[in-house]
């Protein structure tokens, strides 16, 4: 049930201040109103998600496995209200909710699998050598341990798979951290039903109250969150200004801490010569599928398309041209984020050295995306970086270039991006090899063929990329490798076995894969 309530630990609280929630489609209010937590509540989660940070650290793994496989349970168990809920805040299609529901319970059951395996841990251990000369080895032995409180800020585009029960969440519980989340105001009903899922998960496993907490939180409280002494590291999905913000705050603590933020990305395509004249025609309209999906509302949306001219990519424009003149008006998750699409097509409109090459059909709702298609060239690209300013949503920039020399001056010029996409042939391999290292450098994921909206959940995924595609490009937010994030390793030196951590004494207790004086053996 939705009763606008801030959630914290087991309890329950309800604030004056209030507000509802929109449907973005229809403008229409929706029921219930919810309350925002200030810094009563803030101070309340923080104090409960310390007290139970050592307890939830030092928990079996297999504790957290099956914690994470209820919250799964908990969150499918919901069943339409929740689908229903989430449709009507956010304007998405029920296949879309469906599927993202499947990603979000799939993503808490990886991370239940990344635990019972054990590597997490990093459980490393070189044997005293006592004889060694001239100085004698002590023993040493290093596991990962939880930072600590992790708050959460929950993506708009994305209301359950990077929301309260998304991957920042489901990574930072695997590594034994508590999570306050900061609900998002665009989609809070769902967040609470996903709250009461992880509230409700909390109780079956007979984990401490502070493990979790939800707060719908004003920015102030959400900002008051990230300067508390007791949190220890910060998730982030959204705006390049709100990540920057946070991260501000989190260096100026008198103790930092880590931001993982995720906060803009245009996912450079580059289209290369055999592959065009093979086939422009099918690539343009492919590429149109992609950009337009969802409104374009994706962090990995195609945002800017490189190739050189002629006439194939003639052959490439014209088609994409007429996919996107026959592309329906798409309503968009809020009216902020359809304000700012909005400007951002404008000023691409109205820049000198753009021109547009196809719009989408005509909006008919208050807060539909009309998608954009604008060319330029290398050149003027090149004379203006804000040409590369990420607009969220269903418009791209297709930059020409004389060569491949002249593309990889393109890319050398890029700002650090979630995703690079090469488009190529057999014959285009000798050209796609000379971007690569230049590439390698400038994002997180390049893939050939495909497109990049579409992140698969699983071992290898890296979604993530230097500066502003994330605050780190050290790390993912998606993926079993996303736990890093929320780990530091301990060393342990001559430690008596009875004060060892179990998975770090003789006999491998927890069978789990350890490097032994440097040769990995797997349990
Ligand atoms: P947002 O405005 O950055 O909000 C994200 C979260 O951070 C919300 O909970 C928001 O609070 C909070 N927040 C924002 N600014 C803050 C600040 N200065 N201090 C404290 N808290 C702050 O992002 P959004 O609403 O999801 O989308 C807006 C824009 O973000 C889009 O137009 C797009 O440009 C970008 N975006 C990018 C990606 C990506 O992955 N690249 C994904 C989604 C959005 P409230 O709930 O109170 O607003």
């Amino acid at each position: 049930m939705i009763t606008g309530a801030i959630l914290i630990g087991r309890e329950e609280a309800h604030t004056q201040a209030s507000y509802a929630a929109i449907n973005p489609a229809t403008v229409e209010t929706l029921e219930p109103r919810f309350t925002t937590a200030g810094l009563a509540e803030v101070e309340r989660a923080c104090a409960l998600a310390d007290d139970a940070s050592i307890a939830f650290a030092n928990a079996e793994p297999e504790t957290r496995a099956v914690f994470l496989e209820t919250i799964a349970d908990e969150i499918v168990g919901i069943g339409e209200p929740l689908i229903e809920r989430a449709m009507a805040e956010t304007g998405l299609p029920r296949a879309r909710i469906e599927g993202e529901r499947g990603r979000t319970a799939g993503q808490l059951r990886l991370f239940a699998q990344v635990l019972r395996e054990g590597s997490w841990a990093g459980l490393t251990i070189d044997p005293a050598l006592p004889e060694r000369a001239p100085l004698p080895r002590p023993d040493l032995r290093v596991r990962k341990v939880a930072l600590g409180p992790v708050v959460v800020f929950g993506a708009s585009n994305f209301p359950l798979a990077f929301s309260v029960a998304g991957g920042d969440t489901a990574s930072a519980f695997a590594a034994g951290c508590p999570v306050i989340v900061k609900g998002h105001s665009a989609h809070p009903g769902t967040g609470e039903l996903v709250a009461r899922a992880i509230q409700r998960a909390v109780a079956l496993c007979h984990l401490p109250e502070g493990v979790f907490s939800y707060l719908p939180a004003t920015r102030e409280a959400g900002t008051a969150l990230v300067a508390d002494h007791r949190v220890k590291a910060v998730g982030f999905t959204g705006s390049r200004p709100g990540g920057m913000a946070l991260m501000r705050t989190a260096a100026s603590r008198p103790e930092p801490i880590p931001v993982y933020a995720e906060m803009s990305s245009i996912n450079p395509v580059v289209l290369f010569p055999a592959a065009l004249a093979a086939r422009a025609e099918a690539l343009g309209a492919a590429f149109v599928g992609s950009l337009t999906m969802g409104a374009g509302q994706f962090c990995t949306n195609p945002g800017l398309v490189i190739a050189i001219d002629g006439p194939d990519l003639q052959t490439f424009l014209a088609s994409a041209s007429a996919a996107m003149g026959g592309s329906a008006a798409q309503d968009m998750l809020t009216p902020g984020i359809h304000a700012a699409y909005v400007e951002g097509v404008s000023a691409l409109a109205g820049h000198g050295a753009i021109a547009t090459l196809a719009r989408g059909v005509e909006p008919t709702g208050p807060h539909q995306a009309q998608g954009a298609l604008f060319r330029t060239t290398a050149a003027d690209f090149l004379a203006d970086p804000s040409l590369g300013a990420e607009v969220f949503g269903s418009s791209s920039l297709v930059i020409t270039v004389t060569d491949m020399a002249e593309a990889l001056k393109v890319i050398a010029a890029l700002e650090g991006q979630l995703t690079a996409t090469l488009i190529l042939d057999a014959e285009d391999e000798a050209d796609a090899a000379l971007l690569l290292p230049v590439l390698e450098r400038k994002v997180g994921r390049i893939l050939v063929n495909g497109w990049p909206t579409g992140v698969e959940v699983c071992h290898a995924m890296v979604h993530g990329g230097p500066f502003p595609s994330t605050s780190d490009g050290r790390t993912t937010s998606v993926g079993a490798s996303a736990i890093e994030r929320f780990l530091r390793p301990v060393c342990y030196q001559n430690m008596p076995s009875a004060l060892l951590p179990e998975g770090l004494r003789d006999g491998n207790p927890w069978n789990a894969p350890r490097r032994i004086d440097g040769v990995l053996k797997l349990g």
